[in-house]
């Protein structure tokens, strides 16, 4: 079945469940009324099903390939990438004054979402090209600035992101790229670089990398590492691609899914680069980048997500074995599972979205806090809904799942990328109990606070539910007290199920608010999530809880199967 953008419970969210309305009433964000709002994800949302959907299969069954050092995209891309440059949609969150749509990232997330379900493997060109326009943004010299962003923006030129190396993966500190000055203003970049997403293509005129690599005299570890910009065509003096830089494609590696996406083997040789920001200090540069590049990752879970269930929901349908089987309780407990957990995570992503714009716009270091809490929540609980959804489509289909002719397998194939790119969902989870705890807790409080505020609010018109949601931030509140007493490691062997229960607390609030906003459909909804996915804390918690000890007694022989005598 084709998909369909998810237009009307996108704007339900922004309408109802986060606080997109406080926007418009900001200076910086003046434009952004629900009727923009509307009008851009319906005209976003058309983009997505009529014109990328329509390539995902293609890209699975014809990758991309290198040809002569150079990628060949799979057919079609190039015209679907097209279509998303000329809808402005590479610049929606990007500055007016370079040609962006200068809107909120709570839409540019939305419309990243409807892209990302109708066709993954294309949508990550323009998710890493913003992630780079953003970096240069608030890093880059005026006059890189004036150089680059237009044509990245305009969708002229692409960008990409090289962090990975063979020996330097979720330790980007141990990466042995090296720059060095050229006397002139310029740098040297010499190194590898594995798994580049994009790192060439045939849809743009030139492609942009934005690498990461240690001057001479940079300290060992993440503080020596510097950022450049690093042209496969050196502009000329009119900003056209000029001379090839000292870059090539090595190969592509085979992968598990997004077959459309080339995935890079890179090296530099030499290659003329840019320094983006001030020496040593690459990482902040290339953290802006990868926190709007995590969030957008996560929506992409949630994209996947709500494509699977579409196709599963369609399956389920048309299909008897002894009636419809969409009519078995046990494959409406799979789908209604699956869509409330979907609600779930994009309200998550929205919310976070919401909060980094609510940061820019009023500089309320709260709403910063927020973000910033909210971010490796909505990146690792999104992805592991895409995956949950997607294998849940997959059963749901029974044998016809498991045959690549549905479609089903495919998106269970891409998405499982999802949780380990763009930091893995454990490095994720680690952020959240370490750094985002390291406050002793005040923005996980202030979160909680206003969930049980909700439920207050709540108790007269939906006293069950409001009962079931004061009841998980109360226990979540105690688990987040005892987690913040204990040592640093013990946490970590926590954190993921940690994240994991918050993401549901958060969720069953935000399913709350739809319940009282929205009409019966939302309270069903809501009943769902409460009875059947909140209750999952109890285990989570219990597990965040357990410390170190049993997973240190284990020894590594016994994990390889090999218990002795
Ligand atoms: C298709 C694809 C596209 C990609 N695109 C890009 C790209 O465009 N640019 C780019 O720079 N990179 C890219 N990557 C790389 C990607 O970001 C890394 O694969 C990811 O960060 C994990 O690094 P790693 O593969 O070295 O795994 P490792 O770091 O070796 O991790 C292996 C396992 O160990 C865990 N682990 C590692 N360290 C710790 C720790 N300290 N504590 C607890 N657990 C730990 C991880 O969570 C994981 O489960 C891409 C990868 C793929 C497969």
């Amino acid at each position: 079945m084709a998909y369909k953008a998810p237009v009307g419970q996108i704007d339900f969210i922004l309408t109802h469940v986060v606080p997109f309305g406080d926007l418009a009433a900001t200076q910086m964000f003046a434009e952004a009324t629900s009727d923009t709002a509307s009008a851009i994800l319906a005209e976003a949302g058309k983009m997505a099903s009529a014109v990328l959907a329509p390539l995902n299969r293609a890209g699975d069954l014809t990758p991309a390939r290198l040809e002569n050092g150079a990628v060949r995209s799979s057919p079609g891309y190039a015209e679907g990438f097209r279509a998303i440059a000329d809808g402005g949609w590479i610049g929606v969150a990007a500055n007016p004054e370079h040609g962006g749509m200068g809107l909120p990232q709570s839409l540019n997330m939305a419309v990243s979402e409807m892209m990302a379900g109708a066709c993954l493997a294309l949508q990550l060109n323009p998710l890493l090209t913003q992630g780079q326009i953003e970096a240069l943004e608030h890093h880059a010299s005026d006059d890189l600035k004036a150089l680059y962003l237009p044509k990245l923006i305009s969708g002229e030129w692409s960008g990409t992101m090289n962090l990975t190396e063979p020996g330097a993966g979720s330790d980007v500190g141990a990466l042995v790229s090296k720059a060095v000055p050229n006397g002139d203003g310029t740098y040297s970049v010499t190194g590898q670089k594995i798994f580049i997403t994009w790192g060439d293509s045939d849809v743009t005129e030139n492609t942009c990398h934005l690498v990461l690599a240690r001057l001479p005299d940079g300290a060992k570890g993440t503080r020596g590492i510097s950022l450049f910009m690093v042209p496969k065509f050196i502009p000329d003096a009119a900003g056209k691609p000029g001379i090839g830089n000292s870059l090539k494609v090595v190969s592509l590696e085979e992968k598990l899914g997004i077959h459309g996406s080339p995935t890079c083997v890179m090296s530099f040789d030499g290659a003329t680069g840019w320094l983006v920001g001030a020496e040593h200090k690459g990482m902040a540069a290339m953290f802006t980048m990868m926190n709007v590049a995590r969030l957008g990752v996560g929506m992409q879970g949630v994209g996947v997500a709500e494509a699977a269930l579409q196709q599963a929901v369609a399956y389920a349908t048309d299909r008897n074995q002894m009636g419809p089987i969409i009519a078995h309780p046990d494959v409406r407990r799979m789908l209604a599972t699956a869509r409330a957990e979907v609600f779930a995570a994009r309200a998550i992503g929205l919310a976070c979205a919401t909060a980094i714009d609510l940061d820019r716009a009023t500089g309320d270091a709260e709403h910063a806090a927020r973000a910033a809490f909210l971010t490796p929540i909505a990146k690792a609980y999104g992805t592991d809904v895409g995956c949950r959804v997607a294998d849940t489509g997959v059963q749901v289909h029974g044998g016809m799942g498991y045959v690549e002719e549905t479609g089903a397998a495919q998106y269970l194939r891409d998405v499982r990328i999802t949780p380990i790119y763009e930091g893995t969902n454990g490095i994720q989870a680690m952020d959240l109990v370490g750094r985002k705890l390291s406050d002793g807790g005040d923005a996980a409080m202030r979160l909680l606070d206003e969930v049980l505020d909700g439920a207050k609010a709540a108790q007269a018109d939906l006293p069950d539910l409001a009962h079931q949601l004061w009841q998980g931030a109360e226990t979540l509140r105690e688990a987040t007290q005892a987690l913040l007493d204990r040592d640093l490691t013990v946490r970590f062997a926590g954190a993921v199920p940690f994240l994991t229960a918050f993401a549901r607390v958060l969720g069953a609030h935000y399913h709350l608010r739809a319940a009282r906003a929205g009409g019966a459909q939302h309270l069903a909804l809501a009943r769902v999530f409460m009875a059947r996915v909140l209750p999952r804390n109890a285990g989570d918690l219990a597990e965040a809880l357990a410390g170190l000890d049993d997973l240190t007694g284990i020894d590594d022989a016994a994990l390889a199967g090999e218990f002795g005598a």
